[in-house]
């Protein structure tokens, strides 16, 4: 069955298939591929708030399906995500992904200067690469207080290399950096920070058309 928007129309131009970059924490036991950890701050959980809220915003936007790759609190292998993403890749020829991370840096105790975006596209795509300058575009902006600083190149990151389709990898902000920290713990600024990132995906695709 095709999806459908929240008006019920079918679609089958557009999907975009988010990644929570890592997997889930139970009870507060870590999973193997749990993420890093700084202070309160455990990657996987905040990651997973921000594919939930992804989800919402590409719904919300009316034009783009989403697949969310894993179901908290389950732990998927990065190898069982790019087969999923892969499978996915093999049904629909209009689908795009992103892998949702938050970066750090220094002694993993205190904090660190280092802050900011960063979305990495897949090196031998074009497409990636247009996929990872529509999203760029959305989030330089005041309108959320995480500064971003551009989109780059990587020829190793499996989320983004081995998926068969246009694929980004989105590190939000520094959760060793105080402002950064505070600014993605804050509900305002992930719902922002999501419609712009649903709103830059929705670009990508009008481009392709
Ligand atoms: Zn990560």
């Amino acid at each position: 069955m095709k999806p459908k928007t929240r008006i019920g129309v079918e679609i089958d131009t557009a999907i975009c298939a988010i990644d929570a970059g890592h997997g889930g924490m139970l009870m507060r036991k870590f999973y193997t591929t749990a993420g890093k950890q700084f202070k309160d701050f455990h990657e996987c959980e905040i990651n997973r708030l921000y594919a939930f809220e992804l989800s919402n915003q590409l719904y919300l936007n009316d034009v783009i399906g989403f697949e969310l790759i894993e179901n908290c609190p389950v732990d998927v292998s990065l190898k069982d995500r790019i087969k999923t993403l892969n499978l996915l890749a093999s049904k629909r020829n209009n689908c795009v992904s992103n892998s949702i991370h938050c970066n750090a840096a220094g002694n993993g105790k205190d904090w660190h200067p280092a802050m900011g975006s960063v979305i990495f596209y897949n090196a031998f795509d074009k497409e990636s690469k247009k996929l990872a300058q529509c999203i760029s575009a959305r989030i330089d902006t005041d309108e959320i207080p995480i500064v971003h600083r551009g989109i780059k190149p990587t020829k190793s990151f499996g989320m983004v290399r081995k998926p068969n389709m246009p694929s980004a990898l989105t590190e939000l902000g520094f959760m060793t950096n105080k402002a950064d920290h505070n600014a993605l713990k804050d509900s305002q600024v992930r719902q922002k920070y999501c419609a712009l990132i649903a709103a830059g995906t929705g670009d990508y695709f009008k481009q392709r058309v």
